[in-house]
């Protein structure tokens, strides 16, 4: 329709098929899947041990240059080409999504289930609960926080004795030491390996974790965006007294648990990741795992179901996978390995998985292939990069984009002359797209307001940059046929052999690593750490970890670590303020600068517009 209604109007104009029709259309067995109401799904893992003879399809990725703030379609992108492969060029095709956070739904950005004529429906499903995956995180991930901080308060207020009494069968209960409860064991001066050989003694002080309450790095969650959550003081009441102290939620999405969830391949490997996963440091300065704190198990439950994947469909009827959805600058910013691994089976030697890194192919492209594809094993074929005239407009020098203020001129009416000074941008994502050798394929996702001669110079120069090809998409204003030609490009480009490789090895040491990123992908003539990055960095290598992939968390507004700066900013030296691990999801992060990992709500909410209708109960509102 013109003009294209708004995204809610066309989520509901379409009535999606059952999903247990979808299921059996792409092959899952009736006892493979669990019916979420009418249109969700989760799907068992054992459909890989059924399928684990079946060769995979093609791996694509969805990356983009670096937006501005309005975001330049990489989710709609993503939609587009998989209803363009599956319903109009009849090849098997899946996508595979993040679960947006409720925080920015209610928040500035609105949902992410795509827009216009390319989306996930029934759109109100995908941005709101879904299948509850976020709410398990949440609970996990504070059960583990009350854990800490209540066992602080009874390691100090109980004699040896009395802790023993309660903690024994919790250290009878380990029947192998891990390598960092063999390490503290070590600094406790046991030099014992089996722990049914540890005396009463020895289990008493082993079961004493003395954690430093200065060195806690799990914070508490919700998936809100509550500001006056930021900084707090736990621990008011009187029967906490003496051991309050400061601390922080975060938004829900950025809980390690998210991570651990996003890059995960089996129940075990879960259980694994989470009984690793690092909370702060003891007094000696060796690291408090989940594990020590006897809650593995629990954490395991709690998680039991979000591990599989949710089916959902497209617009047009194929099918997507939404699963997980961890930040994208203190984590990886992509959806699950599971949901690909089970994706790419599903459609077979000649279908395609189709999923989407978060931010500019910077960050989000750089993390999928280092920690993703390090994690997953998973070879990619061809990335899609995305590109807007607005965007490039912006780089070559237009004035500022903000969300919620009118575009100007600039961007409405045609500017050859902006957009050509903006492809530096486009041609330095290419490059690094190239780093890693994978072919590349530009889809410019065009808008009404994008003209002939602005569309067909971004095409010419990304060729000349050493795309495999470029090509202008509609999907988002007439749905999979208007982006034919992005899928028969992707086809082509998938029948090249991918030479993939890794930017860097994680044997290298940890400033290597953080270094090589800065110097080939951001173009930073150099790197500039902190005392308190470099104190962080020895302890960590002292402590067995350097040998972790790194997660960046930078900004995504620009190519460095200033956000104003757009095109491609040249001789900057980029300052690492701090560096954290998510040990148990298995990376590194870098801070460079501040990162709020707890976004607010601004004067005019989305909120505003959300409203139900109590006689139909449609939800109205969502964009
Ligand atoms: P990203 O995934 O890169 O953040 P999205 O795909 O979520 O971007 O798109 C951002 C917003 O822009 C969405 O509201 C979407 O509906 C809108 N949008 C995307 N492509 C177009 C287009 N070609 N014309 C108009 N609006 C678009």
């Amino acid at each position: 329709l013109s003009p294209v209604p708004s995204d809610i109007e066309i989520s509901r104009g379409q009535t999606p098929k059952a999903v247990n029709v979808l299921a059996k259309e792409i092959g899952l067995l009736a006892d493979e899947i669990e019916i979420y109401g009418r249109n969700k799904a989760k799907v068992r893992l054992s459909v890989l041990e059924r399928l684990k003879n079946q060769a995979d399809g093609k791996y694509v990725l969805v990356a983009g240059i670096t937006p501005t703030p309005l975001g330049e379609g990489k989710s709609t992108v993503t939609i587009g080409l998989v209803q363009a492969l599956t319903a109009h060029l009849n090849v098997n095709s899946f996508a595979c999504l993040r679960q947006p956070s409720q925080g920015p739904t209610f928040g500035v950005k609105g949902g992410a289930a795509g827009g216009g004529y390319a989306q996930v429906i029934p759109m109100e499903e995908f941005n709101l609960h879904l299948t509850g995956d976020i709410h398990a995180i949440t609970a996990a991930n504070n059960l583990l926080a009350a854990a800490i901080d209540t066992r602080i308060l009874h390691e100090n207020t109980q004699t040896d004795k009395a802790l023993y009494n309660r903690l024994v069968p919790l250290v009878n209960g380990v029947r192998e030491f891990s390598e960092i409860q063999l390490a503290r064991l070590k600094k406790l001066g046991i030099n014992k390996t089996d722990p049914s050989t540890l005396t009463e003694e020895e289990m008493c002080q082993f079961a004493r974790l003395n954690i430093d309450p200065s060195t806690i790095t799990w914070q508490r969650v919700l998936d809100t965006n509550d500001r006056f959550l930021r900084k707090i003081t736990i621990g008011q009441a009187s029967t906490e007294k003496g051991y309050s102290r400061q601390a922080q939620f975060d938004i829900a999405v950025a809980s390690e648990i998210m991570a651990v969830l996003a890059l995960t391949d089996s129940l075990t490997d879960m259980k694994e990741r989470l009984g690793r996963m690092v909370v702060a440091s003891d007094k000696g300065g060796q690291p408090v795992t989940a594990d020590g704190l006897g809650v593995t198990g629990a954490l395991t439950v709690l998680m039991k179901d979000a591990i599989k994947p949710n089916l959902m469909q497209t617009l047009e009827g194929t099918p997507v996978f939404v699963h997980a959805g961890p930040f994208a600058n203190i984590a990886h910013g992509n959806s699950s390995v599971l949901a690909d691994k089970i994706a790419l089976k599903l459609v077979g030697e000649e279908g395609f998985v189709v999923t989407e890194a978060g931010f500019g192919a910077d960050i989000g492209m750089e993390k999928f292939f280092n920690i993703k594809c390090r994690a997953s094993g998973l070879v990619p074929n061809v990335v899609v990069l995305v590109a807007t005239v607005r965007a490039l407009k912006m780089h070559g020098g237009g004035p500022s984009v903000t969300a919620g203020v009118p575009l100007k001129k600039e961007y409405t009416e045609e500017n050859i002359q902006l957009v050509a000074d903006g492809c530096c941008n486009l041609q330095k994502q290419i490059q690094i797209t190239q780093l890693f050798g994978v072919p590349v394929v530009v889809a410019l996702n065009v808008f009404k307001t994008d003209t002939r001669a602005e569309i067909d110079l971004v095409c010419e120069l990304a060729k000349q940059a050493g795309a495999f090809d470029a090509v202008p998409c509609y999907h988002w204003s007439v749905g999979g046929r208007g982006s034919v030609d992005l899928a028969r490009a992707v086809r082509e480009a998938a029948s090249q052999r991918s030479r993939f490789q890794f930017l860097y090895e994680v044997q290298l040491p940890i400033v290597k690593k953080i270094r090589t990123i800065a110097q080939a992908v951001y173009g930073a003539k150099d790197i500039e750490l902190s005392p308190e990055a470099q104190s962080k960095i020895d302890r960590y290598t002292q402590q067995g970890f350097g040998n972790l992939p790194i997660c960046m968390a930078k900004t995504h507004l620009s190519l460095s670590h200033q956000p104003d700066k757009k095109g491609v900013p040249r001789d900057f030296i980029l300052p690492i303020s701090d560096v954290r691990a998510s040990i148990g999801a298995g990376f590194i992060y870098p801070l460079v600068g501040t990162m709020s990992t707890m976004p607010g709500l601004p004067t005019r909410p989305c909120f505003y517009d959300i409203d139900l209708d109590t006689e139909t109960e449609q939800v109205k509102g969502l964009f």
